[in-house]
C-alpha cells in the first residue's frame, strides 16, 4: 500500500514511520510513505502556496494552482483513492477504516491556514473525512491517525500476538479490560477467570465485560450490536 501524503511540512509526518510497529511495516515493504509539497510546484518567484480570501475574513487560503499541479504530478496507481483531511468530511470509523485498506496507494491532501480554495475540490473532487468534530491546524495528524488505522489492518502489520481482531470496533463492541504482572497492584487483583486456564470461561467472561462497557460508554455502539445480533 503506497501512502502518499499532500503536505507542506513533509518532516513532520515522516518521522512518525520511524518507530515501532509501523517502521517495521515500512522496513518490510508492506506500506510505503511518499510526500508531496505543493510548495514545490508554485509558479511565482516567492514559493507562496497561500493567499488572503476573496470576501473578506480571517486567515490564508491554500491557492489552487499549487496544489493542483502537485496532486496532478504523482503517479496514480490502478486502485487508488484520493482523500482530502477535512472538518467538514465524513468522521472516521473503523468500517471506513477497512474499505480504505482495500486500495493500492491513498493520497491524503492535508490542508493548513483557513483550508482548500474551494476549486481544489471541484477538480479533484476528493473523499473528504474528518477525524471529530473539532479543528485542527492542519491536516497532517489526522493523515496519520487514518494512515495508521489503515495499516493496523494490512496482512503483516501485526504480528500474531498484536492481532486486531478482538480490538474495539472489530465485533462492534469495546473490547475487554486487560491485566498483566503482577497478580496484584495496589491491592486490586486481577480477576480470578483469568488465571484459571479454562479458555471457554475466559471467552464468556471477556464477552461479558465487552458488552458492559459497551453498554455503559457507547449506547449507540451498543444499540446498533443489538439489532445486528
Ligand atoms: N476553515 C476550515 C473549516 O472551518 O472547515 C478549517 C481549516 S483547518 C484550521 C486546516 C486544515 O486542518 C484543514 O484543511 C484540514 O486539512 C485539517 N483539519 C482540521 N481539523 C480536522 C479534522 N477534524 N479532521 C480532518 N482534518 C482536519
Amino acid at each position: 500500500m503506497i501512502f502518499n501524503i499532500m503536505t507542506l511540512f513533509p518532516d513532520m509526518v515522516e518521522n512518525y514511520f520511524q518507530y515501532s510497529i509501523l517502521k517495521r511495516a515500512v522496513d518490510a515493504g508492506i506500506i510505503e510513505i511518499q510526500t508531496t509539497n505543493p510548495r514545490d510546484y508554485t509558479e511565482n518567484k516567492h514559493k507562496k502556496v497561500d493567499d488572503i480570501p476573496y470576501g473578506g475574513g480571517a486567515g490564508m487560503v491554500l491557492m489552487a494552482q499549487p496544489y493542483v499541479d502537485a496532486y496532478e504530478s504523482i503517479e496514480k496507481s490502478p486502485k487508488s483513492l484520493t482523500i482530502m483531511l477535512s472538518p467538514q468530511g465524513k468522521p472516521l470509523t473503523d468500517e471506513m477504516v477497512n474499505e480504505f485498506a482495500k486500495f493500492e496507494q491513498i493520497i491524503l491532501m492535508c490542508g493548513h491556514y483557513e483550508g482548500f480554495d474551494e476549486r481544489i475540490r471541484d477538480i479533484i473532487k476528493p473523499v473528504e473525512v474528518s477525524i471529530g468534530d473539532f479543528v485542527l491546524t492542519g491536516g497532517e495528524l489526522p493523515a496519520l491517525c487514518l494512515i495508521d488505522a489503515v495499516s493496523r489492518k494490512l496482512e503483516g502489520t501485526l504480528g500474531k500476538i498484536e492481532s486486531a481482531d478482538e480490538d474495539s470496533f472489530s465485533n462492534g463492541l469495546l473490547e475487554y479490560p486487560h491485566y498483566t504482572r503482577p497478580r496484584e497492584y495496589r491491592g486490586l487483583k486481577v480477576p480470578d477467570v483469568l488465571l484459571n486456564g479454562n479458555h471457554k470461561e475466559i471467552n464468556e467472561f471477556r464477552l461479558k465485560q465487552s458488552i458492559e462497557r459497551t453498554k455503559n460508554r457507547r449506547p449507540d455502539l451498543y444499540e446498533k450490536f443489538n439489532k445486528n445480533k
